[in-house]
Parts: structure tokens; sequence; C-alpha cells
């Protein structure tokens, strides 16, 4: 016990409902009666009370003597006192007195010097606070330390310090004995101090996570604000295209190879040309109708009615087409209704299955002269089909890479025409019309394309078709592909193989008035802005601008020329002539001035040395004045006129003939000593094929023998040297040719009488034909009147 154990006072008693530990100094609120009765007792008396703490209405027995220095106003006006706790006290009994308030007997006690297990403790203890100073970054604590010696003092003002619980504060003021105190205080620093750490554990967590995203955060604010002045705008361009891989139901392999791209988007910035090019790439395959298809119609009547309605006559090609789609129709309802369990090891994708039967379907391609409809009957079976129509244009394609694509490395690389037309289509079964295949050319620098479109169209591959741009699995097997070209002769040998031809001679005179005033008139009139009452043609008017405007196997001259036509006529409803205006045969002149053609043949063939000859060419039939000359010089042949090899030799095959037959023929042998000119005019079209033999022949032994020709006659047929016409292809577009140009009679080879069926009837029933077996049948039509 203490040496003032036995001193004992009598000090006011003032309650707090808090504790106060010696050695602290507190501003109290002089706020009940009990207060300010202990305040004004001190400040009568010696100026000291005893703090007794009143907790949860348990009054402590051990109380604390303070002074009480001062007492005065808060700032907010109420009555305030600052103590200084000086020493614990025991608590006597209360006393009464006369002065007011209540006073106690109390005794202080004083704290004894503590022992070497004692100050053990509390070197731990300061370890420990020193710690929990560091932690909590403390100014104060560490003061503490340093300034306070007293162990007992220590553990109250570090106590007090903490502002620890008010439970912990009253054991440490119960704990009179130091011993006791010190390790009540060590065993809660250590609480303290494990939860302190871990509360500065998660503290600096949470800060270091936040620093890290404000870091980003910054960082992002940054790139955009560059990317802003780099003009790139700051939208989220990855996460768009995420978006629209969520929206798209894309293919799996697609999907997959999509998302790989977005992901290198992210990587590469925006100023690298990769991040365009890996754009670029991305829309365009964003472009593809990935699910896109359109429902198959597989009403045979309803898609005759279309192709009927769209095209007047060209029986054989719908037939065909009809033919073609109820093909389909058949395997699509087989493919239905099969059963599907039928082989359930089965388990091979679907669309090699499909494309295996459609295998033997060769591909249709529609043969003939520009403006015969080729292009036009393409699109009539898409609409019949129900599809979505793309057309190609093959015409002076080289390189393998056009049909395929460039690889995403050169520059400026584009996908091929496939996945372009299939983009433009908007659907993954289009009709795809291959125009011009027979335009198409090898001896580009990058492959053949005609291997490429091979690829396109066999069916065994097409559904895996690999476009070097895209570099993405295509199924082309739903696509239908339709070809067109001219000729067949210039169709590359593989593609060929798999085409079957279906042919478009061309149209009579006939037809083309049908044509004419059904089709091409009517869509004429929309164009100009007129209807069929305020203008109206004749069927003369319609055949003069035939006749006289055109000369084509098609009809495209003769819808340019009805256009021109009533553009004149617009021209006068416009300026308010009286409708309607009807368009006579002798009133076409005055819309479209001058005749374009007149008939020649007559005047062509007047003088010996001229015979007119059949040929096809690109642009369908056509008529050859085959001219010939003779002339002193050394003996021999002169040609002229763009000819090929064969037609060279042709010529030379009939100057034998001729030379071997003077006799037979009644031609002068002196004659034949000369220098032989042939010349065939229209330069400018290359021509070819041993068909001009029986013209060659004929308009040789004209200027041999100074009679002329019969003016209405066309001839064509191949010659050997012992004068046999052999056969000829192309029957009835020279016949059309022959017909159009005026012609009335036509020489041709006996073994070519069948092809005569595929002429129009009424053309056949205005002309004359003669089969010739040898030439001499030839030459007797020729020159039968003279
Ligand atoms: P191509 O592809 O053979 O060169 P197009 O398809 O371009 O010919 O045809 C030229 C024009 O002639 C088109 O406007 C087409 O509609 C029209 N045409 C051709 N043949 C017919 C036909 N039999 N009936 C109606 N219009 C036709």
């Amino acid at each position: 016990m203490s040496a003032n154990a036995s001193t004992q006072l009598v000090l006011p008693i003032l309650p707090l409902p808090v504790v106060v530990l010696p050695g602290t100094v507190a501003t109290i609120a002089v706020d009940s009666d009990a207060i300010r009765l202990a305040v004004d007792a001190a400040q009568a008396g010696d100026g000291r009370v005893v703090i007794v703490p009143v907790i949860d209405g348990q009054t402590s027995a051990v109380g604390v003597i303070a002074r009480v220095p001062n007492v005065g106003n808060l700032p907010n006006g109420v009555a305030a006192a600052i103590i200084q706790a000086e020493g614990r006290a025991h608590l006597g009994s209360e006393v009464t007195t006369a002065r007011s308030g209540r006073w106690t007997e109390v005794t202080p006690v004083a704290d004894s010097r503590p022992s070497p297990r004692v100050e053990a403790l509390v070197r731990e203890l300061r370890v420990t606070l020193e710690e929990i100073a560091k932690l909590r970054n403390s100014r104060r604590l560490p003061e503490i330390l340093r300034t306070v010696t007293d162990a007992g003092t220590l553990v109250d003002s570090a106590t007090a310090w903490a502002d620890a619980p008010v439970d912990h504060q009253l054991a440490i003021l119960g704990a009179v004995e130091v011993g006791d105190r010190v390790e009540i205080a060590l065993a809660w620093a250590k609480e303290l101090l494990a939860e302190t750490q871990v509360t500065e554990q998660i503290r600096t967590d949470v800060t270091e996570g936040m620093e890290k995203q404000q870091r980003e955060f910054l960082l992002r604010q940054q790139l955009a604000a560059i990317r802003k002045e780099l003009g790139e705008g700051d939208e989220d361009v990855a996460g768009e295209y995420r978006t629209k891989v969520a929206e798209l139901n894309l293919p799996v392999n697609v999907a997959n190879a999509v998302n790989k791209e977005i992901d290198r988007l992210e990587r590469i910035g925006a100023q690298s040309p990769e991040h365009s090019w890996v754009r670029t790439w991305l829309d365009r395959v964003f472009e593809l109708p990935w699910s896109t298809v359109t429902d198959e119609r597989f009403d045979l009547e309803a898609a005759r009615a279309i192709l009927d309605a769209d095209h007047h006559g060209l029986d054989d090609v719908k037939d065909r087409i009809v033919e073609f789609l109820a093909v389909r129709k058949l395997r699509h309802e087989r493919s239905a209704s099969a059963p599907v369990d039928e082989s359930p090891a089965n388990a091979e994708p679907v669309a090699a299955n499909t494309s295996a039967e459609r295998g033997n379907g060769a591909i249709i391609t529609l043969i003939g002269p520009p403006g015969v409809g080729k292009t036009s009957v393409g699109e009539s079976i898409a609409r019949a089909m129900g599809r979505k129509f793309v057309r190609i244009a093959l015409g002076g394609v080289r390189d393998e890479a056009e049909i395929r694509g460039h690889r995403r490395t050169y520059v400026g690389a584009l996908p091929g025409r496939i996945v372009r037309a299939i983009s433009e289509a908007g659907a993954m079964n289009p009709v795809v019309l291959l125009d011009e295949v027979d335009k198409l050319s090898a001896g580009g620098w990058s492959g053949d394309p005609t291997s490429a479109l091979l690829e396109v169209l066999d069916p065994a591959q097409n559904h895996t078709f690999r476009d070097h741009y895209l570099e993405i699995e295509l199924d082309l097997s739903d696509v239908v592909f339709i070809a067109t070209a001219n000729v067949a002769d210039t169709i590359p040998g593989p593609l060929l193989d798999r085409m079957e031809l279906v042919r478009l001679d061309g149209y009579t005179e006939d037809e083309k008035l049908h044509i004419g005033r059904h089709h091409l008139l009517p869509r004429q009139l929309k164009r100009n802005a007129l209807t069929g009452s305020e203008v109206t043609m004749t069927d003369d008017a319609i055949r003069r601008v035939i006749t006289d405007y055109t000369r084509e196997a098609g009809v495209r001259s003769l819808e340019r020329e009805l256009g021109k036509l009533l553009r004149k006529t617009a021209a006068r409803v416009g300026q308010g002539s009286p409708t309607p205006i009807v368009v006579d045969g002798d009133d076409v002149r005055g819309y479209l001035s001058r005749a374009k053609f007149v008939d020649e043949t007559a005047d062509r063939v007047s003088i010996p040395g001229v015979a007119t000859g059949l040929a096809v060419t690109g642009v369908g039939g056509d008529v050859l004045y085959i001219e010939v000359s003779s002339s002193d010089g050394e003996p021999g042949l002169t040609l002229t006129g763009q000819l090929g090899d064969v037609m060279k030799e042709s010529a030379q095959i009939a100057l034998s003939y001729v030379r071997s037959h003077a006799s037979d023929l009644g031609i002068d042998p002196t004659r034949l000593n000369r220098r032989f000119h042939v010349h065939v005019p229209a330069g400018a079209v290359p021509k070819d094929g041993p068909s001009a033999g029986v013209t060659m022949i004929t308009a040789l032994v004209s200027a041999l023998t100074d009679r002329t020709v019969n003016p209405s006659l066309g001839m064509t047929g191949e010659v050997t040297l012992q004068g046999k016409v052999l056969p000829i292809g192309g029957v009835k577009q020279k016949v059309l040719a022959a017909h159009r140009a005026g012609l009335t009679t036509v020489a041709l080879p006996k073994r070519n009488g069948p092809d005569l069926e595929d002429v129009p009837d009424n053309v056949r029933e205005q002309m004359t034909f003669h089969l010739a077996d040898t030439i001499s049948d030839v030459l007797t039509v020729a020159f039968a009147t003279t």
C-alpha cells in the first residue's frame, strides 16, 4: 500500500458517464445539477473533486481525484469545465455536510514501484504500442511513449489515447495495482495490434486496388484524349464488334475467327496500319449474310408463269429451266421425306450429303449473241425460284485473285468476286450469274481464274470454298450458278465439261416485233414518263425500227432506238403537242433521222467477184461479202480482212479447187496465171472457221467468169479439195442473219438439213433452202439467173 494510504480526504462527488483516467485533461459540459454543484463546490473549496464514473447505473469503486481549474462557456453557449485528472482514490462513504452537493470520503492511492516482472511486461507493452503507433501512423502515441517513464501513467495515457472501450477503461481504472494494470493493458494492446494489422492490411489492399483502377482510368482517359486529338474518335470499336457477334448468330467457325481478330484489334493501337486492316476485314465478314437464306419456292407452275411473263418465246430455254427446277423440287421433297434414322451411325454433316446429291447437276450455261436476254433470263430464274440475284462480270478477268481474293497481307487487298457477290445478294443461297465465261482469260500473274472457278462450281468442293482474303470457309453449296457466254468455242475446256449449254440464237423480225411491243415499249414508255395513251406505235413503225435502224440477233439496239424515239415524242408532249401521238411507219424517219441499215446485198453483189457468205461471230449470225479480184503479177494469193488460220486455209483450198477444175467450171485457163486477192470486209471483226469455203469458191468463179452472183442468195459450208461440201455449225443464227439482211435463198450443206427445224417456222416459210452435197450444187444456184 502507498504511503498516503492513510490520508483521507472529503471531496465533492463529480459523477460522470465516462471514465477520465489519471494524467488526462478533459472538458465536460456542465449540464446537470450534480455536475454544477460539484464544480461550484470545487471552486468554493480547494479546487478539487473526485470523479466517480457512473456507467450503466453502476458506480465505480475507484474514483479519480481531479482539479477544476477553469469554468466557462463553450462556443455554443453551454457551460463547461476543464478537469485535470490526477490520481486514483478509493471511495469511502458519502458524508453529509452543510455544503451543497454530495461529498465523500476518498483515500488517494499512489502507484507502487513495479517489480522486475512488471518492468519486463512494460517493455513488451512499449514495443507493442510502438508497432501500433507505426501502423496507425500516430504522432501522439510515440510522444507519450517517449515522455512518460512511469509504468502506471504510461498505461493510463495510452488507454486514454486509444479511446478504448468503456469496459476496458473501467478495468484499467479499477486496477489499482500497477502490475495488474500493465497486464490488462498488455493483453488489450496485443489485441489492438492484431486488429490494427488486419485493418491496415485491408486498407492497403483496398487502396492499392483503387490505385490500380485509378491508374487505368487515368490512362484510358489520356488514351481517349489522344485518339480524339488524332481524330480517331473515342468509341469502343472492339466492344461494338463484340455486340455484333452476339447479335448475329454466326456459324461457330466464323465466330471463332472473328473473335480472334477482335482480340487482335484490342491489342494493336489505332495508329498501327494493321488496325484498319483488321477493321476492314471484320467489316467485310459482317457484311456477309451468314445466317440469311431466302425460302426457295418449288411451285413449278408459278415458275413457268414468271418465265413466260418476263420473256417472249424462248420455249426451249424455258422448258429446260422448268426441268431443272423440277429436279430440284424432287430432290428437295425426297430429302425432306427421307427417314431420318435410316442409318443412325451416319453422323456425317448434312452439307456433305446434300452437296454430293447436287453433284451431278451441271451448270446451266446460256449461250447466245448479245441482247438475246441471257442476263434477264438469269434474273427471271432467280425470281421464279424466289431467290436473290447477283451478276458477276467475268469479261477480261485474268487472275485467280479476282475470283478468290487477294491475301490479306497485300495493301488494299479485297475479297474475290464470289464473296463480294454473296455480300451483295444478302443471302447465302442466291442465283449467281457468271456473265461472259467465254471472255475469261488466263495469263494473270496470280494463277488461272478457271481453276478457281472450277472449285466454285464443283459440288464436291464448294461447301468449303476458301477465299484468300476472308480465310474463312464459305459454304457455296446452296448457291445456284448460271453462266452466260456469246460463243462456246472460247469457254475454257474444263469449265465447258461442267456445263450444260442452252442456246439462245436470236430473234426473227416477228419475234422482235412482239418483244418490242410487249416488253421493250412499255418499259421505255415508263422510263420516259409517258403513258400508252399519250404515245402509241403501230406495228409498221416498230418493224421499220427493226429493219432500218438495227441489225442484230438480239434486241438491245431495238430497245435503245425505241428509247430514243420515245424521248423525242416525250419532248413533243412536254411542249404541248396534242395527244395521243401516233407513230406510224413513215413517221419513224422523222424521229430517228436517216436509216442506219439499208439492204446492201443487191448493191454489193452487182459486180462479178463478190459472193454473200453467212457466218457466226461473237455478236450472232451475220452476212459477209467475200470479194475477189485478180491482177497481173506473181501468181498467188493475197488475203486481207483479219482472217484466222482456218479461213486462210479455206482460201488456199478454194483457189486450188478452182485451178484444178477450171475447164469444168468454164474458166479460161490463161486467167488463172494471175495474182488473186481475196478480201473479207468488216475488217475490225476477226473471222475464222471453215464455213466460208463455198463462198470463196463462188466469188472466185464469179470473178473468173465475169458473172454476177444471185443477189438473194446467202451461203455457208466447208469445201474439200474434191469439192465436197461438209456440214457447219450455227445454222439457225446464220439463217436468221440472212433473213435479217433481206436474203431469200440460202445454200447450205446437205447434212445440215435437219438443223433447219430449229429455224422458226415463219422464217423458214419465207425462204428457199438449197441443200448442197458438192460445190457444183451451190454454183448452180449462185449463177442460176445468169
Ligand atoms: P444478254 O444478256 O443476252 O446480252 P440482256 O439480258 O441484257 O441480253 O437482254 C437485253 C434486253 O432485251 C433486256 O432488257 C431483256 O429484257 C430484253 N429481252 C431479250 N429477250 C427478250 C425476250 N425474249 N422477251 C422479252 N424481253 C427480252
